[in-house]
């Protein structure tokens, strides 16, 4: 199968979805902006054996693709539009491409994002970039930089689970939940909808905890301090990892696509699954208190334990 056919079976859908002029099949999409609208424009690379096993099923690689910049365009507090996908790949088979082509489409739907383009090539291993546009009310997009002395620090869901998902599957084990969570990441598109004009700075949480928030409070020019005992956990977490190793996960474990924030509490009452887990203040540090007590952790995204 040629590149052409293999773009037209599974990839062009001929989707007319609102705002498209022009779609897959000429030489560039075509595209018509909402008035009053910004756009927001953002890209993400997965690779083989960098981003995700060189085993995972062709489906979550599809969603997930789509989901990491979804994440993305929801930190921003945007609503995705359209996306172009960049696929790179060896000698599959149809199969593999119909499957992945199966998961990219099932994160599209779920989402309201249309594929309007791309590029596909041959090379040793498989690399998915997806470059997405979302759009967003003129001058309200939610930026890392508006972080206030006094704010809450606040993270969604529940964290460490897509590294342990990870982990687990390199020791041979499973656990759906966990397993789940790395490779079909929810993306809080609502959420960052929500936060437009209530959280004062957004960063979403791909690289573990620790270093997002930290690059939140860098780009604010403000310190901050977590108490690491309020940071979510899920029961999964707890029980397949004691305390300190469900922390480790928590605090510096990559790719959980959750939202960390700051803002008023009284501008964010009412909003479901948040949790406050420390506060803004002045300097440039963020310090972690376990107990009272001072803890370090580095936030470099990769850790294993013995
Ligand atoms: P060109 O040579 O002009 O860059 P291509 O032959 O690469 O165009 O692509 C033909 C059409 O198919 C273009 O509209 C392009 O955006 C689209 N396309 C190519 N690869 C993909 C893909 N993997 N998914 C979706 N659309 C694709
Ligand atoms: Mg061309």
């Amino acid at each position: 199968m040629d590149e052409f056919e293999l773009i037209r079976r599974f990839f062009d859908r001929g989707d007319a979805a609102p705002g498209i002029v022009t779609g897959i099949g000429d030489d560039g999409a075509v595209l018509d902006p909402s008035p009053g609208m910004e756009q927001v424009q953002v890209i993400d690379t997965l690779v083989e054996g960098v981003h995700f096993p060189a085993d995972t099923d062709a489906s979550d690689i599809g969603y997930r693709v789509v989901a990491v910049n979804l994440s993305d365009i929801a930190a921003m507090g945007a609503r995705p539009r359209w996306m172009t996908l960049a696929l790179t790949l060896p000698p599959k088979g149809e199969q593999w491409v119909e499957d992945f082509a199966s998961g990219l489409f099932e994160a599209a739907s779920e989402f309201d994002v249309a594929l309007v383009g791309g590029d596909t090539t041959n090379g040793e291993i498989v690399v998915a970039t997806v470059h997405m546009t979302g759009e967003v009310s003129a001058g309200s997009a939610s930026l890392r930089s508006g972080a206030r002395v006094g704010d809450t620090i606040f993270v969604s869901g529940t964290c460490g689970d897509a590294a342990a998902g990870l982990e687990l599957s390199q020791r041979d084990m499973s656990d759906a939940f966990l397993a789940q969570r790395f490779l079909r990441p929810r993306p809080r598109v609502e959420l960052g909808a929500q936060l437009v004009g209530r959280a004062s700075a957004v960063i979403d949480v791909s690289d573990g905890l620790v270093g997002d928030l930290r690059k939140l409070l860098e780009a604010s020019g403000v310190g901050g301090e977590i108490h690491v005992d309020r940071v979510p956990l899920s029961t999964a977490l707890t029980e397949y990892f004691d305390s300190d190793e469900a922390l480790q996960f928590a605090l510096t474990g990559g790719d959980d696509y959750e939202l960390c924030f700051t803002a008023a509490d009284d501008d964010v009452a009412g909003i479901d699954g948040i949790v406050a887990i420390g506060t803004v203040v002045a300097g440039a540090d963020l310090v972690c208190l376990r107990n009272g007590e001072i803890v370090e952790y580095d936030d470099s995204g990769y850790r294993h334990f013995a």
